[in-house]
């Protein structure tokens, strides 16, 4: 079925041309990522030299000033050719609209450029040890002293978090005022008093760097507070709604992917004299599965039209976090089932869209909380 998003022939160019680059910039380093267990900081690069990162951003800062179907195809193509550890939609689509809508112009100038560029690599941090789906319970602190903030805390799972050169950290100024006592400050790498913890090791996402992040008398000064003091959480909230969907579409076009793998595979192989396609269990279930991919992409390419319109979806935005998220795990698995003993393998993909896949539910909002939001709109 055709898709309903209006893509132009100027996006499918950019499709084209992006689809190239993720195949001979991305694919066959990835093994190696994987290893590393980071990805090169050179693919940063690279992206913001042909324009492949915060498409939106305005000329004036190297942008293209485009609309959200480039972050689209962005994001859905490191997705589609099995590279999603690379978090360059993190970083063009879910940090930097925070440097984009509420840094002043004059922090924009200074960094805005370099995200554009890909000199500066983003990472946004709110999660502490004792505080995730319950941001508000964060205990990171900044005091005010004259011209400066004074940090001291730590975050733990950050993405990008040891490859990052700017990082929004959010952090107590007022901690009696609750959500409101939350402030945002743009943390530059080098800055006296931040340091890196642990690279975590995780089971899936292995390319993926997420650090913890320490702040022992870390200052900061008072002009990298970002959208004003106090005004932080309201931020956060405010760009929920983009970064659920950011998540959504990378679970929907994982999904896909597992189902183009098993399509090909079970045509490839022969058990019992027959292909494993001519099964009819094989039919049923990939029958079933491309149904669930079908109503995902549906309410998925809806929704982006009307965040596209600036209308506020957040209620829809958690269904579809929560479902196409569940709906990916529920592929994944199914899909492994039908590669057998290969789909354990490490050698086989399909075994990383399994692990990988396991995260989607629990980061930028657990599937629990998604529950709480959309249950808060059901008026009960
Ligand atoms: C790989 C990875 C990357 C991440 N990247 C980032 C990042 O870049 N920046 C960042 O700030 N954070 C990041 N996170 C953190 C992520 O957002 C949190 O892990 C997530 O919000 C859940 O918080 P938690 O792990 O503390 O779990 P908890 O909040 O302790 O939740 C534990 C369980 O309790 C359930 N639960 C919680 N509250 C309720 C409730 N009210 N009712 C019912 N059940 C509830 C949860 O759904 C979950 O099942 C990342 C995490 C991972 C693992």
């Amino acid at each position: 079925m055709e898709r309903i998003l209006p893509f132009t022939d100027e996006h499918k160019m950019f499709q084209e041309a992006f689809s190239k680059f993720v195949a001979s910039e991305m694919v066959p380093y990835y093994a190696e990522w994987e290893e590393n267990s980071i990805v090169s900081r050179e693919i940063f690069k690279k992206m913001g030299d042909y324009g492949f990162l915060c498409p939106w951003a305005e000329e004036k800062y190297g942008g293209a000033g485009a609309d959200f179907l480039y972050s689209v195809i962005v994001v859905e193509e490191i997705a589609r050719q099995g590279c999603r550890s690379v978090f360059a939609w993190l970083h063009s689509d879910i940090v930097a609209p925070y440097i984009g809508s509420f840094a002043t112009e004059e922090q924009k100038a200074r960094w805005l450029p370099g995200c554009v560029s890909g000199e500066k690599i983003l990472a946004v941090a709110m999660t502490e040890p004792g505080a995730g789906s319950d941001l508000a319970a964060m205990r990171t602190k900044a005091v005010q002293d004259g011209n400066e903030y004074i940090i001291n805390g730590s975050k733990t799972f950050i993405s990008n978090g040891v490859l990052a050169d700017l990082v929004i950290v959010a952090a107590k100024t007022d901690p009696a005022a609750g959500t409101r006592g939350i402030t945002l400050f743009v943390v530059e790498r080098g800055t006296p008093g931040f340091e890196r913890g642990k690279q975590i090791q995780k089971v899936g996402l292995h390319a993926q760097d997420t650090a913890e992040l320490f702040f022992e008398d870390c200052r900061v000064p008072a002009s990298n507070v970002l959208g004003g003091k106090g005004s932080g959480f309201k931020c956060l909230m405010q760009k929920l709604q983009q970064e659920r969907l950011m998540v959504s579409l990378t679970a929907q076009a994982s999904a896909e992917r597992c189902l183009q793998l098993t399509l090909d595979y079970v045509k490839e192989r022969n058990i019992f004299g027959q292909p494993l396609s001519k099964f009819q269990n094989t039919q049923f279930t990939l029958a079933e599965i491309a149904s669930e991919i079908q109503v995902g992409r549906s309410f998925l390419d809806a929704l982006i039209l009307q965040h596209m319109a600036d209308n506020d979806v957040v209620q829809e935005v958690s269904m579809a976090k929560l479902w196409i998220c569940e709906m990916e795990n529920r592929v994944a698995s199914r899909c492994l089932q039908l590669f057998g003993g290969y789909g354990y393998c490490k050698e086989y993909e399909m075994s990383r869209m399994w692990t990988d896949a396991r995260i989607q539910t629990i980061y930028a909002g657990t599937s629990e909380v998604m529950k709480l939001i959309i249950s808060r709109g059901l008026d009960l």
